[in-house]
């Protein structure tokens, strides 16, 4: 349904997206994903035709966004960050408004009571959209991206600004939406792409730097496996022991202690299962194993290992990433990622 070859647009000496290419498929939802400045909104406006390439294709359902713009544009309904609303309207003027502009011929009446009823703004027609709740503006920004009832529908950014309920309402809605039509959702939201999407695509400077389906994201940056074990035993002893697994490439013992056992971090190699060889190990030694947990990835993690790697010339290794989770349970680990994820969010503000 979409298809984007070696995209690139640039503003002067900056490549705000730097040779991308992708295919969304009919009937998928893909959560564009990236930092702020990453190339997102740069890369929805290419695609609704509200600017141009500097080069590469781009088709939406066979038709080329630069040579048969119309056509290409009558697939397409958009959201964007700041949704064209009219405060000075009522809801009934500017679907209305909206049905002319966009050369509409299917049943007026019908067709925007249907669009009303979908994103439930029926009970407001006749309403300012200016006395409207942020959270109603929001969809009446969904309804006329819907006049028309376009094949694909772009969100930027739909959910900003709005209160947790009306956050659970709009995700929802673009879950509905996504049953019979094709949905791009750029966020840097990274909860709402795994509420939403089946597939990701992250950007990063400009650059694609994963597209994978959600559940496939952790293969993708060859995640070493880390495990949270609990042990009863000398510590030094078993943490020595732990280390000569083959397949571990970093072990530490955490402040956390479960009766006599105490728990260690392990890091594995991607793709190494040390189970088998962990029992066996430790039941030569007498040692019991009272306690295993898969920490996994978070998509703080993932996402984080893909920024940093595409970012920066080298990265730190398993070791030193090992050593910088030094309370090991999830809770801290999630708490490091996110004022990580808060540091770079704010470095990037600073840059734009
Ligand atoms: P995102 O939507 O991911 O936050 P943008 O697409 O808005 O990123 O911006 C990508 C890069 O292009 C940023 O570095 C931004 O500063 C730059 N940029 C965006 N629009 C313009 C413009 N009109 N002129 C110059 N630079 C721009």
């Amino acid at each position: 349904m979409i298809k984007i070859e070696h995209l690139v647009k640039n503003y002067g000496n900056l490549s705000a997206v730097d040779d991308v290419s992708f295919e969304i498929e009919a009937g998928e939802i893909v959560g564009l994903l990236g930092p702020n400045g990453a190339g997102k909104s740069t890369m929805m406006n290419i695609l609704t035709g509200y600017l141009s390439a500097t080069s590469g294709v781009v088709e939406i359902g066979g038709h080329s966004v630069l040579d048969e713009p119309l056509k290409a544009k009558k697939l397409v309904g958009y959201l964007p960050e700041q949704p064209p609303l009219y405060p000075d309207m009522t809801v009934d003027e500017y679907l209305n408004f909206t049905y002319e502009l966009k050369g509409c011929t299917l049943n007026r009446e019908k067709h925007l009571s249907e669009v009303c009823d979908v994103v439930k703004i029926a009970d407001v027609r006749g309403r300012l959209i200016g006395h409207l709740s942020k959270g109603y503006r929001q969809r009446v920004g969904i309804a006329q991206a819907l006049v028309g009832n376009p094949k694909v529908i772009i969100f930027d950014e739909p959910t900003v600004g709005l209160d947790p309920k009306q956050i659970i309402e709009i995700r929802n809605l673009i879950r509905t939406l996504g049953k019979d039509h094709t949905v791009i959702l750029s966020t840097h939201i990274l909860g709402e792409v795994q509420a939403v999407c089946d597939r990701i695509l992250i950007v990063n400077k400009g650059r694609l730097v994963a597209n994978e389906q959600a559940e496939n994201l952790a293969h993708a940056v060859q995640a070493g496996r880390r495990l949270s074990i609990k042990i009863c035993g000398q510590k030094a002893e078993v943490l020595t022991a732990l280390k000569e697994i083959p397949g571990v490439v970093y072990a530490e013992v955490l402040a956390e202690r479960d009766g006599d056992a105490y728990a260690y971090l392990v890091e594995c190699k991607a793709g190494a299962d040390i189970r088998k060889n962990l029992f066996f190990t430790m039941a030569a030694r007498g040692w019991a194993i009272v306690g295993l947990e898969a920490l996994g990835m978070s998509l703080e993690d993932i996402f984080i290992t893909i920024v940093d790697t595409t970012s920066k010339p080298t990265r730190p290794s398993a070791k030193r990433r090992g050593k910088e989770i030094t309370a090991g349970t999830k809770g801290a680990i999630e708490k490091e990622l996110a004022s990580e994820m808060l540091r770079k969010t704010s470095e990037n503000l600073e840059s734009k």
